[in-house]
Order: C-alpha cells, then sequence, then structure tokens
C-alpha cells in the first residue's frame, strides 16, 4: 500500500534523468525528416574524377607511394594481397600505416595469394579461386566489397559488365557473394625490373588525353593502375609525385576513393 505510491512518485523525480533503456525508433517521422537540412557539395559539372589505385602490396615501394600521396593530399586506393600483408611483420606495418589514414585512403581486395602467379590455373577453379579472395576479405579485415581479380582487367558493377570468358565463372561467384569487380581505365606499365616506363609527365599527358577523349568507361572517371613495387626507389617515386603534381594542376581534376565509383552494388559485407 505504502510502497507502491513511493515508488510512484520516486520514479517522477529520477526516471526521467535516467538514460533509456531501449533505444530510439529507427522509423523517423516523415514530417521530421523533409524539415532536415542536409549540406550537399554542389556538383560541378566539369569534374573529372581520379582514382589512384595501387596493386599488390604491401610490398617494397609501398611506403613511398603513402608517403607521396599523403605530401600531395591526394586519396588513393591500395587493392592489396592478404598474403603480402599476412607473412611478415614488414607487411603488417605497412598495411596498418595506410590504416591508420581513413580519411585518404582505403584497402581492397586483391585476393589472398595473387593466383601464385598461375593465372589459367586459379581462373579455371572458380570456387577455390572465390575462397582465396574470401581469405584475403578476411585476413585484411575489410568492411567494402570491391575487388581486382589477379592479372585481369575485369569490371562487374551495376553499370558495367566486361569479362573474358576465362575470368566468367569466377567474377559470377564473386558477383553472387556480393562483390564488385574493379578494373582499370589506364596503367603505368613497368619493365622486367619493375621500373615505371614512362615519366610522370608523359603519364599525365596520357590521362589528360585519355579524359579529353572520353576514352574511360564511365564518362569523367579515370582508374588509374599502378603497382606499389614501381616506386621503391627515390628517383621512382619522384616520378609519381611528378603525376600526381601535374595533375593537380588542373582545377576540374578531383582526386577519390575507388569506393566512391558510380554504379556500384551496396556493400554486403
Ligand atoms: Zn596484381
Amino acid at each position: 500500500m505504502i510502497i507502491a505510491p513511493f515508488f510512484y512518485i520516486f520514479s517522477l523525480i529520477f526516471l526521467p534523468l535516467s538514460k533509456p533503456k531501449t533505444k530510439a525508433p529507427k522509423v523517423v517521422p516523415q514530417a521530421i525528416v523533409t524539415q532536415v537540412i542536409v549540406p550537399v557539395k554542389p556538383v560541378n559539372p566539369n569534374t573529372k574524377y581520379i582514382y589512384l589505385t595501387f596493386d599488390d602490396g604491401p610490398l617494397f615501394g609501398t611506403s613511398n607511394c603513402i608517403d607521396i600521396c599523403l605530401q600531395e593530399k591526394v586519396q588513393a586506393s591500395f587493392f592489396q594481397v592478404g598474403m603480402h600483408m599476412a607473412r611478415s611483420k614488414f607487411g603488417k606495418d605497412l598495411y596498418n600505416r595506410i590504416l591508420q589514414h581513413p580519411d585518404v585512403f582505403e584497402i581492397l581486395n586483391h585476393s589472398y595469394t595473387h593466383a601464385n602467379g598461375k593465372y589459367l590455373n586459379f581462373y579455371q577453379h572458380p570456387d577455390a579461386a572465390l575462397l582465396d579472395f574470401i581469405k584475403a576479405h578476411n585476413s585484411l579485415k575489410l568492411t567494402n566489397n570491391l575487388v581486382r581479380l589477379p592479372g585481369n582487367n575485369a569490371w562487374n558493377t551495376l553499370n558495367h559488365k566486361r569479362t573474358s570468358a576465362l575470368v566468367k565463372p569466377v567474377v559470377l561467384k564473386l558477383d553472387s557473394a556480393g562483390y564488385n569487380v574493379m578494373g582499370w581505365d589506364i596503367e603505368w606499365d613497368f619493365n622486367k625490373q619493375g621500373k615505371p616506363l614512362e615519366s610522370g609527365e608523359k603519364m599525365a599527358r596520357i590521362i589528360d588525353s585519355s579524359i579529353a577523349r572520353n576514352r574511360t568507361l564511365t564518362k569523367n572517371h579515370m582508374v588509374i593502375l599502378m603497382h606499389d613495387q614501381m616506386y621503391r626507389t627515390a628517383s621512382d617515386s619522384t616520378k609519381l609525385a611528378t603525376m600526381i603534381g601535374l595533375l593537380k594542376k588542373n582545377p576540374n581534376y578531383e582526386f577519390r576513393k575507388i569506393s566512391q565509383y558510380p554504379g556500384l552494388k551496396n556493400s554486403g559485407h
């Protein structure tokens, strides 16, 4: 008789101050949603998006790629090989350095073994290949759903399906597992010693011209493939800085991470 009213009064005084135990409802009334003003960056129709993508790391050269992109303040994407990270402290340290800058960099799936260099065998066994990508996904602790095939320029997004007959079974398996497969528009080639074939100036000219002539898979979106190992010496990494510096002079160019590429399936991972 006495306890109940006392508790009632007690609850009126104290309970409103206590943290609610139940979560706020997820559904927000429409009337409130429409009143929220979300700042949206105006889209400049002249903007051309540049995606710097570095493959096969962590390797010698990765450190210079990180330093140069931080120095130049440009975003970049690292398609990493799980095994190259997991096999040594060197690999893990580089992987962790990239993770320390989530505003500038992202890490994406480039398989666990890189097919051990035996591409024909890799693509002829699609179930094993899918497991290889899943192993990389787990070892690299990835939260995105973008992959790049080892040694093959294939695309599979909502907007683009471009695969050779050889890799198609693997691409379909990746598609069913919720992955986007990302290729590239231009590769900065390297020689037998793994050194860049072209100068930074020439690469910037090739990129400018390809964008101007609309030679990209998606108009005004340029994906550049490079390999970390190309920039392991000071003189070769200077070429990377030169190319980026020249591209930055164009006020219409904007550097982005590859996860911002248009037409991607939503992440299920
Ligand atoms: Zn590769």
